[in-house]
């Protein structure tokens, strides 16, 4: 691995770090913590002024340039290559902040998968306003009865004349109460074996017959919902790929979900926080910087989070080499929102009961920020793919061990 940048790419960081400096202040949560990496789920969007704030920085990163630093120039992208690509990621999970603004999911996966597989047509209806903001998008795969077996999914759509009608429900819906568009997987051959009776349509959010109930989480915030489908008529031309072969598309969306992997978490960042926590409090009646325990627990998190960063280097050696990325391309997502749950709950560890306090007059530390963040820390070890699912991939697909 070669550890060194060229003059340009410094000064790229360089460039990125100051415009991010300067233009991301007002977006940042709860006790100065970002939303960071891909958690768009955080983002309680009831709230209006912060919808605003998130929309706004979108369209100044839709300004600079830097929306879409990995899409080829061709769509409206960066065209950047894997270095550069890497340095925004490096850069933007140092502060904690959203990756693509408040388009995650279009920018990371969906506009990609519709490069690579919608039609002329649809390329040219949403790739554009996905960049500017205009489309704001969600991903509607998990159902009450499918999530980890997302082949599963019962919700049914029917050819009428030149239309689908879609009925049925769909849950944990990040986003879906600001989201103008949707990609919705829909069973469309209930006699064919699952995997071959589905198919992936683009769905207007304002069509009538969609219903978005916001589904308050244990943080108190309302990022997901789940959304219900009577009756709603989807335009054929909105089918992306082959009827009944959506399985092929959504694999393709959610290889562009894993393709970075464990670098979407600013797992660092938290870390380098608790190190400056454990500089200001005491545990168990001694400074907590002195004490062997916590010192022990904090080398740890920092030995992991190098491995981590290392790892991700190694991938992008081999990609740099033209060669596939390795197995430490499928732990990356695993690792670190593991790693991020651990050090979230040893904060509380750190903190006994004081940890539970929110009113900075009753004692709380940094208003109950290291708490909030155990909350959200398990919602994004199942994201995605729960941590056992990534255990059964890595097991089956990356290590060949026979199945369980
Ligand atoms: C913060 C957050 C945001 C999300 N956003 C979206 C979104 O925008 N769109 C969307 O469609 N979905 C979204 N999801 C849903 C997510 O994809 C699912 O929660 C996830 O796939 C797990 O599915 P499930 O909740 O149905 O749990 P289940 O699949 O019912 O799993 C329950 C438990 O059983 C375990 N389990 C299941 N199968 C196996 C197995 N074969 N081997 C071992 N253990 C197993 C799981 O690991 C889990 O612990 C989101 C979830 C979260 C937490």
């Amino acid at each position: 691995m070669d550890f060194s940048y060229t003059p340009s790419q410094e000064s790229f960081r360089a460039e990125l770090r100051t415009w991010l400096e300067t233009n991301s202040g007002e977006i940042f949560g709860r006790g100065g913590e970002g939303l960071g990496g891909s958690t768009a789920s955080l983002l309680d969007v009831r709230d209006d002024g912060r919808w605003k704030q998130m929309l706004d920085y979108h369209r100044r990163l839709y300004r600079s340039g830097y929306v879409a630093l990995h899409w080829p120039k061709e769509w409206g992208g960066g065209g950047a290559d894997l270095v550069e690509q890497s340095i925004y990621q490096d850069e933007v999970l140092r502060l904690g902040l959203p990756l693509y603004g408040a388009n995650q999911l279009a920018i990371d996966r969906i506009g990609p998968t519709i490069m690579l597989m919608g039609t002329n047509e649809q390329k040219q209806r949403h790739l554009q306003p996905m960049l500017t903001g205009e489309q704001i998008w969600c991903q509607g795969y998990s159902e009450p009865n499918a999530g980890s077996d997302l082949a599963g999914i019962q919700t049914r759509a029917v050819v009428e004349g030149d239309s689908f009608v879609v009925n049925g429900q769909k849950v944990w819906t990040s986003l879906a109460q600001r989201s103008d568009w949707q990609v919705l997987l829909v069973r469309t051959d209930p006699e064919a074996p699952k995997h071959k009776g589905i198919s992936y349509l683009l769905v207007d959010m304002h069509t009538p017959g969609i219903t978005v109930r916001p589904l308050v989480q244990m943080t108190g915030e309302a990022g997901f919902n789940e959304v219900f489908y009577d009756n709603v008529r989807v335009p054929k031309e909105n089918l992306v790929g082959e009827l009944n072969q959506g399985w092929q598309v959504s694999i393709a969306t959610l290889m562009f979900e894993r393709v970075s992997g464990g670098t979407r978490h600013p797992v660092e960042r938290t870390i380098n926080e608790l190190v400056e926590l454990a500089r200001q409090v005491d545990f168990q009646g001694v400074p907590a910087q002195q004490d062997p325990y916590v010192r022990q627990k904090l080398a740890a998190f920092v030995s992991d989070a190098r491995c981590l960063r290392l790892s991700r280097y190694r991938s992008l050696t081999s990609q740099l080499k033209g060669k596939v990325p390795g197995p430490e391309s499928s732990f990356g997502k695993l690792f670190a929102t593991e790693l991020n749950l651990r050090v979230a709950m040893f904060a509380d560890e750190l903190l006994g009961p004081y940890g539970l306090l929110e009113s900075d007059s009753l004692g709380a530390v940094e208003s109950g920020k290291w708490t909030h963040r155990t909350l959200a820390a398990r919602g994004l070890t199942i994201a995605a793919g729960s941590s056992e699912i990534q255990h059964n991939i890595i097991g089956e697909r990356v290590l060949k061990l026979p199945k369980g």
